[in-house]
């Protein structure tokens, strides 16, 4: 059992630098929680003060009900992975798996068996007699993991732990350690920047920035029902797109968006969100919402094509809003299609259901 409970946890590191603000996050027994964010927004502080490797500076941290902020790391039963492995470069994988135990002073003969074990689980009983640098960076990965988890921790965390590893590797490892966390059950907190790690990890995404948490929740919640712009474009690849526009109420009392010279009437919104509209808002659209317009679509934006990105599977079609580019030439939208693009629609429409728009306050909170 290892609950863990961040409540209104801050941290400063000085006047200036507020690394955490007011973190408060529940990661359940053997839930695999992802904390991601962009660079610098306090994901490693946060991993580092359940460690117990940074004193925070307000709030609480429990593990098990158990309060934590003044017991030692030694005593939190946390294992750590890091990005650089930190594996001992003059011992084998062998001696390397069985440290933490040596350490412990555990009988020789349990130590033997428990690296067998981890290595069997982490399929590294080969390469036991190995040092480090007679490995490849996917298995020296899984021997930081092994190491991490051979005694047996409550609590499982990792930094970045495939940001030195190739596009391919990454993906094969990524698969190899939500799997082994779904064997396990081990309550585990994975920092990444990288959210198609996190959406494709991850039991829960908890999304940060600026030290702060935006929003938690499973992938599909905070892809389908972002909370405000930060999560509605950093979650999707490319995130959505958001324009600023006009809002005004039809006789209906529904609600019609302006997108340059188009009205949109949206579906009805509720009466709090229509009190937190004063005019002007951001309308949000995922790339893959667009759609070419066809012959009988009333509501089409029309376009200026810029670029067509040619991925295979699908092509990103990078546009403007024809009406937008005589006033803003830097400010692209993207639409996403499957297969190739046919070029001669450039100078044709896109169309969007109505119900596929988002819309958020002058604050970047979603409606
Ligand atoms: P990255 O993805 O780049 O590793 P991160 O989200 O993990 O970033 P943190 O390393 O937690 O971010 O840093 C959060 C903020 O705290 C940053 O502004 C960083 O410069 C600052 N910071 C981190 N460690 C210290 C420290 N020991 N002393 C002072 N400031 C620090």
């Amino acid at each position: 059992m290892a609950k863990v409970v961040f409540s209104n946890v801050t941290k400063r590191f000085d006047a200036e630098t507020v690394a955490l603000q007011q973190f408060t996050l529940t990661i359940e027994d053997g839930e695999f929680m992802v904390l991601v964010g962009p660079s610098g927004c306090g994901k490693s502080t946060a991993l580092r003060l359940l460690a117990g490797l940074e004193d925070l500076t307000e709030g609480e941290i429990r593990i098990d009900d158990q309060i934590v902020n003044q017991v030692s790391p030694q005593q939190r039963n946390i294992a750590m992975v890091f990005q650089n492995y930190a594996l001992y470069p003059h011992m084998t994988v062998r001696d390397n798996l069985a440290f933490p135990l040596t350490m412990k002073r555990m009988p020789t003969s349990i130590i033997a068996e428990k690296v067998e074990q981890i290595a069997k689980l982490l399929d590294l009983s080969q390469l036991l007699a190995r040092k480090p640098k007679q490995l490849s960076g996917g298995q020296r990965q899984r021997v930081a993991m092994g190491r991490a988890l051979v005694r047996n921790p409550s609590v499982f965390l990792l930094d970045e732990p495939l940001s030195n590893l190739d596009a391919k590797l990454r993906a094969k490892i990524r698969a190899d350690i939500a799997l082994l966390q779904k064997r396990l059950n081990k309550t585990t907190l994975y920092v990444t920047h990288d959210q198609v790690e996190a959406m494709t990890l991850g039991d829960s995404v908890a999304v940060m920035n600026h030290g702060e948490l935006q929003q938690v929740g499973t992938p599909e919640m905070l892809y389908k029902e972002p909370q405000n712009i930060f999560v509605a474009r950093f979650i999707g690849n490319p995130g959505m797109n958001i324009i600023s526009s006009t809002v005004t109420r039809n006789n209906e009392s529904n609600i019609v968006v302006r997108i340059e010279q188009q009205k949109i009437t949206l579906p009805k919104i509720s009466q709090e969100g229509l009190q937190k509209l004063n005019q002007s808002a951001f309308i949000g659209i995922r790339p893959e919402a667009f759609n070419v317009a066809q012959a009988g679509h009333h509501v089409a934006l029309n376009v200026k094509i810029q670029s067509v990105e040619y991925l295979g599977h699908e092509s990103l079609v990078y546009f403007q809003l024809a009406d937008a580019v005589k006033h803003d030439t830097n400010n692209y939208l993207i639409a996403r299609f499957t297969g190739q693009f046919d070029t001669s629609h450039a100078k044709e429409a896109f169309f969007v259901d109505p119900t596929e728009i988002y819309l958020f306050d002058k604050s970047g909170l979603v409606i």
